[in-house]
């Protein structure tokens, strides 16, 4: 059993009453029916579905094998638009759409909840246009940009230069969408924590998930995890990143998810000195408030092999000095790695599980889970408690064929 549903807080209820006059949140605390939903994974997408499942009147609990926030949504860079989006289907930008739209209410919400600041800020992203760049995407980039409605700007060496003082001489030029975000992960998935903390959702650690037990009409009706123990649900939510591939299989199910490891390394300068996300074929710049500059990230399909290499940190950094050279004395502070829950088409797992009653998955989010994680929450809470999508989900359907998988999919090398 998950324990009693605990009432929320009155002063807390309140605060949230106050942002709820915002589309998403109209719902909020409507009297459920105190579904049992054990959560597995302890991520962004676990946690965030489960403060938006007790929103609704659920019975949540994380389970979470580790630390809750410390793998890939700890790592990530916490960018608010995928890499290069125009080589996804249309289905995608309209689901990133949808959850980009719940940003500010979400990051009110669980700011607000917590009492902490998660950073969140919209600092624009810059993609220079070189000679001799990999991969053109002017083109493709306005096109999708008109198409979506994104607000995009043309410079020209010189305005791209007098925006970003560090960068090449070389630049042709530059794309500027004034409007994008960023979110500082670690910082975001504390102030998550903590809500779900303020509101009494029970979050497990060191419990990790093994095994799923069915009720005599073959619903899924408990997990089980290492070590014995059964915890009774009424449903449960598969949403354990990069690992989801291997217990699905545990569970009888074919899910093909699997790690995609990425390294950062994190520069440090005068706080202002880069003020756009400047993104790059070979590298990305994410500039935080404080003067810290995240340098990411490789792609690479080496399963859960775990720290940073000097090759790839070497790699990122050789980009970095050759697109921005104003940053050759930034100080370097330190590396990390996490591992994105790798799909082949690069697109989420969303929905229920045919066969499985009370079984549903939400992973796979690659490289896109923060920008993904309001939109996620959003929508698995709802379906769970009964709502049923009114958009077209197939795309993300759990058995569905992969498409696209030569330009967003895994990496090849
Ligand atoms: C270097 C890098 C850069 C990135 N940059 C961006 C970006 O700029 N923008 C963006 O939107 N996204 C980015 N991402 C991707 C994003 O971080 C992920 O898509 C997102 O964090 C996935 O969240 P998750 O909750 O599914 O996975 P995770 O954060 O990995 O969480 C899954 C959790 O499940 C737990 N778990 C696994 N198995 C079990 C089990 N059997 N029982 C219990 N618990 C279990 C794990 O311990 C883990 O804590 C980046 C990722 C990386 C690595």
């Amino acid at each position: 059993m998950h324990g009693g549903m605990v009432a929320m807080p009155g002063r807390f209820r309140k605060r949230i009453a106050s942002i709820d006059s915002g589309e998403s949140f109209v719902n909020a605390f409507k009297q459920g029916d105190g579904r049992r939903v054990a959560v597995v994974g302890g991520g962004i997408i676990g946690c965030l579905t489960a403060l938006y499942l007790h929103r609704l009147g659920a019975n949540p609990i994380v389970l979470e094998k580790g630390d809750a926030g410390r793998e890939s949504s700890w790592a990530g860079a916490g960018i608010l638009c995928p890499i290069h989006p125009w080589l996804y289907p249309d289905s995608f930008t309209r689901l990133i759409d949808a959850s980009l739209a719940l940003f500010p209410s979400m990051n009110e919400m669980v700011e607000q909840l917590s009492d902490l600041k998660t950073e969140w800020q919209s600092s624009g992203m810059m993609i220079p246009l070189f000679a001799d760049d990999r991969i053109h995407h002017r083109d493709d980039a306005l096109a999708w940009s008109k198409r979506f409605g994104w607000q995009v700007e043309e410079l020209d060496r010189q305005q791209s230069c007098e925006l970003e003082a560090t960068m090449s001489g070389h630049v042709g030029g530059s794309l500027l969408w004034p409007n994008v975000g960023q979110v500082r992960n670690p910082r975001l998935l504390a102030a998550i924590r903590k809500a779900l903390e303020i509101c009494h959702v029970p979050i497990r650690e060191q419990a990790e998930v093994i095994g799923v037990g069915k009720n005599g009409q073959g619903d899924v009706a408990s997990v089980v995890l290492a070590g014995g123990e059964r915890i009774d649900t009424d449903a449960v939510l598969l949403a354990a990143g990069s690992w989801s591939g291997g217990l699905a299989r545990q569970i009888g199910l074919e899910l093909p998810v699997e790690p995609v490891k990425g390294q950062i390394v994190l520069l440090r300068d005068e706080p202002g000195k880069v003020k756009h996300i400047i993104k790059h074929d070979d590298v990305y710049l994410v500039p935080r408030a404080d003067g810290h500059i995240l340098v990411g990230a490789s792609m690479e399909r080496v399963g859960f092999e775990p720290g940073t290499t000097e090759a790839v940190v070497n790699n990122l950094l050789e980009a970095t000095y050759r697109i921005t050279p104003g940053l050759k004395d930034s100080k370097i502070i330190q590396q990390w790695m996490g591992f994105r829950p790798g799909s082949p088409d690069g697109m989420p797992y969303l929905g229920p599980v045919d066969g499985y009653p009370g079984l549903w998955v939400a992973t796979g989010h690659y490289r896109n889970g923060v920008a993904l994680a309001p939109g996620t929450a959003d929508l698995m809470s709802r379906w769970i408690m009964g709502e049923a999508p009114q958009v077209d989900l197939s795309d993300f359907r759990v058995n569905r064929p992969a498409v696209n998988i030569d330009k967003v999919g895994f990496p090849t090398a």
